[in-house]
């Protein structure tokens, strides 16, 4: 038995069922989208099932090194969270959603908010940290389902910014010294 689309209501369906069990549609499994057996990369989407991606999802998170929080095949979400590292300012809470864009075509974004430490006052997106993070789940993704490696960018403009962090931490450390 493999897993077919409904052309009518867009839920699966058993290809041996004569009519969706959602919607009463007849089932014509000759012209219906089956479900990919495996996952792929393609022109921007992912091209599998919910549930593939979200097993992808776990993986490319685990495989980032970050904490996995939640993972919801029927919602299309993954949540995930950073710890505190070299170079992070604080951990940074990151959700990766999946939207079905066409049959077993998936669109995948992701952001990301920094978390507040205790005893830290705010909380800045430094160098947009948190949802750089976010995007290196998503180049995971794209490089396990065989994408290619520039379908995500890189944050470009990294190093530049890392550069004005420094003086201004260098700044706030003169002017302690001056008081
Ligand atoms: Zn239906």
């Amino acid at each position: 038995m493999a897993m077919i689309r409904c052309g009518e209501c867009g839920r699966e369906v058993s290809d041996k069922a004569a009519t969706c069990p959602s919607c009463g549609a007849p089932v014509d499994a000759a012209t219906a989208v089956r479900a990919p057996e495996a996952l792929s990369f393609e022109d921007g989407h992912f091209v599998g099932t919910s549930a593939m991606i979200a097993e992808l999802a776990k993986r490319a998170i685990t495989s980032a090194n970050y904490r996995v929080d939640n993972v919801d095949a029927s919602a299309g979400t993954a949540t995930f969270t950073t710890g505190v590292t070299m170079g992070s300012w604080s951990g940074v809470s990151g959700t990766i959603s999946w939207n079905e864009v066409a049959p077993y075509r998936y669109k995948v974004t992701g952001h990301g908010k920094q978390n507040v430490q205790g005893g830290q006052v705010v909380a800045m997106n430094l160098f947009d940290e948190a949802n750089a993070k976010a995007n290196n789940v998503i180049r995971e993704m794209v490089r396990f389902a065989g994408g290619p490696a520039d379908a995500v960018p890189q944050g470009s403009c990294a190093v530049v910014i890392l550069a004005i962090g420094v003086s201004t931490l260098m700044i706030v450390g003169a002017a302690a010294t001056l008081i």
